[in-house]
């Protein structure tokens, strides 16, 4: 189980799936029918602190919601790393790595569910939160003991900046 500490200092920038990872995974639906999520201030403060330090973050989702594009490019994302109805996840983790020139191997990919499976196993490390599904802590290098929108978030993002000195 330690040795994805050997991968933490070759990460250059980070990619996430929001539902159950940025959030515990409920979603309340308002009377609009706005879907509307809740997300963790001190994954949000990792987050920044992150992209303050240069490293690239991609924001890869199955969800559709405006919301999640707000919540993200407030804490510094680019629009454009923000990839929403992501079905196939994996394309646009490549996507990600071709804009900034990364190999996949340089990337820490964070999910929790079925479809992050495959991008889990093209990134250099695969993380999950605690109460990830069983197909991903399987295929997981690296189990946070947070959950879901409960700071794994912070966890892993602290790990790898820490080990390369710039926390
Ligand atoms: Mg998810």
């Amino acid at each position: 189980m330690n040795h994805y500490k050997k991968k933490l200092p070759a990460i250059k920038a980070f990619a996430f799936d929001v539902d159950g990872v940025l959030t515990d995974g409920s979603v309340q639906v308002s009377d609009r029918g706005d879907l509307l999520r809740t997300y963790n201030a001190k994954d949000g403060l990792a987050i920044r602190m992150a992209i303050d330090a240069g490293y690239p973050i991609a924001i890869i989702s199955g969800g559709a919601s405006e919301t999640i594009c707000r919540r993200f490019t407030m804490l510094g994302i680019r629009e454009e790393d923000i990839y929403l109805r992501s079905r196939i996840k994996t394309p646009d983790l490549l996507d990600f790595c071709r804009k900034y020139d990364l190999q996949p191997a340089e990337v820490a990919f964070i999910g929790d569910d079925l479809p992050d499976v495959a991008p889990m196993r093209c990134a250099g490390l695969s993380c999950c939160p605690s109460d990830a599904v069983p197909e991903v802590l399987a295929v997981a290098e690296y189990i946070s003991p947070c959950r879901g929108g409960a700071g794994c978030v912070r966890d892993i993002i602290e790990q790898v900046l820490k080990i390369q000195q710039r926390w």
